[in-house]
């Protein structure tokens, strides 16, 4: 029986997911599948906690399709290798995915694409990631914005007009789940175990994905502080699909207006990435390609370690490092911290979040480490250098964080500063000013 074949990726969800939905309205039965990729999961520590998350939503996701009299199917390799063994298997009509605009991604899809063609096939691909596409939000000379607050504006009156116009359902939810019984009746659903591709299991918590409103509603007053529980913690939600981005810009756009251009920063990086992909190898701006950073290891593994002798810095490398998450004000803090005072390159800084945050996002890593260095779009002027101490005294001036993740603070055994801030903020004017010049 020839099939359409639904590809999983970044969008581990049934309900309200644009790919499934339209797979499941073609008219043929859908199976589903996913790909553990090698080439992506090769580079991971052994017990990598999104390798364990993307595990266990599988394992849902197939236990939800079990209940329809479905299954997923997943598979082990490179995506070209699982693609010859899913066509060997099944009679492949079309294949159904929803778009990735990391630059692996796109070639993957080309590569998969081209195949697929050969056999017949078509790779047909959705927006679902995010509410609006690089194309879909220009300057008048269809040129990206590279400047965060005239891209929010235009965001902001397309959504608007989107929501009157003729589709009043934009940001309206794709009900995939009342096409439930187009799914491929099959009962061989395989979720590989961790064990077979080499990981091992993670003692890191997932935040949950449900959030209160009440939370939302005071997002703006509250964000700032790190010892408050006041951001939603749905980075590895958003970052996996396991909620649904139209249905938080819903909520933001009811709640929160702030919370709702925090929504707008996401397809703001995730635009550049797509249009500028330079980004994820050199500064967005080329001049800043000069600028002579240090390579001094030591002081390098004292910012991962969080002994810096800086508190709101040590508080936010060791919640990083034992719980996957940081918050925000405190990433910010610490990116400047590590370009800035220590003058060390923003991409080992990248790379690091890169390796221990849960909601790792290519656009919205290499966008924030831009930002913080004052090498990116929009970024903040390199001169404009955050002062750790006074970060300290304005967002958490008690002390709750700090002391969270920092117990000895306060007593002999907390560190000195491995570096003077006068110092460090001169040294850094003047190798951003000499490799500008
Ligand atoms: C140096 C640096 C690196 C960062 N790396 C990442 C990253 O790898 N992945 C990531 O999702 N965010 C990143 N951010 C942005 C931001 O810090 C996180 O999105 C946020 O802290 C996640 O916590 P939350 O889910 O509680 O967010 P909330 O404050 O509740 O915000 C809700 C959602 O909005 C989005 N968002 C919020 N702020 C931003 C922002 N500045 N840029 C893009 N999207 C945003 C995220 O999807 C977030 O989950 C980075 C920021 C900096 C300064």
């Amino acid at each position: 029986m020839k099939v359409n074949i639904f590809w999983f990726r970044r969008d581990l969800r049934l309900e309200d997911n644009a790919g499934l939905y339209h797979a499941l309205r073609a008219k043929k039965p859908v199976q589903c599948v996913f790909i553990f990729d090698k080439e992506i999961l090769d580079k991971l520590p052994e017990d990598d906690a999104r390798v364990n998350f993307i595990h266990q939503e599988l394992t849902r996701l197939n236990e939800e399709l079990v209940d329809l009299g479905a299954c997923l199917k997943s598979y082990y390799g490179t995506p070209e290798s699982a693609w010859k063994e899913i066509v060997k298997e099944h009679e492949v009509n079309d294949v159904f995915t929803n778009r990735d605009y990391e630059p692996y991604a796109k070639t993957r899809d080309e590569k998969i694409g081209a195949f697929l063609k050969k056999q017949g096939s078509e790779l047909r691909t959705f927006k679902d990631h995010v509410i609006f596409e690089s194309e879909e939000v220009r300057k008048a000379d269809n040129l990206p914005y590279t400047v965060f607050t005239p891209y929010k504006r235009k965001w902001l009156a397309k959504m608007e007009s989107e929501m009157k116009g003729k589709d009043s359902y934009f940001l309206s939810s794709y009900p995939s789940l009342k096409y439930k019984s187009q799914f491929h009746k099959d009962k061989k659903g395989y979720i590989i175990p961790l064990s077979k591709m080499g990981f091992t299991s993670s003692e890191i918590q997932i935040p949950s994905r449900e959030v209160k409103r009440s939370l939302i509603k005071k997002y703006d007053e509250q964000r700032n502080f790190p010892a408050i529980d006041g951001t939603s913690r749905l980075g590895i939600h958003f970052r996996f699909g396991t909620i649904s981005i139209r249905e938080k810009a819903r909520h933001a756009l009811k709640l929160n207006a702030t919370y709702l251009s925090e929504l707008v920063w996401r397809d703001f990086y995730s635009q550049i990435l797509d249009y500028f992909p330079h980004v994820i190898e050199g500064p967005f701006r080329e001049k800043y390609k000069a600028i002579e950073w240090r390579a001094d290891e030591k002081d390098y593994e004292a910012w991962k370690a969080g002994k810096t002798g800086y508190p709101l810095v040590d508080a936010g490398m060791r919640e990083l490092n034992n719980t996957g998450h940081m918050h925000n004000r405190v990433r910010m803090v610490v990116a400047s911290f590590l370009t800035k005072h220590l003058l060390l390159p923003w991409g080992w800084g990248e790379a690091y979040f890169a390796e221990k945050l849960l909601d790792f996002d290519l656009a919205s890593n290499s966008g924030g480490w831009q930002w913080a260095s004052g090498t990116g779009t929009d970024a903040a002027p390199y001169f404009r250098i955050f002062n750790p101490t006074s970060q300290l005294t304005k967002f958490d001036k008690d002390f709750k964080y700090v002391k969270k993740w920092v117990p000895e603070f306060g007593t002999d055994d907390y560190p000195e500063p491995i570096v003077d801030h006068k110092f460090a903020r001169e040294r850094c004017l003047a190798a951003y000013k000499q490799g500008l010049s």
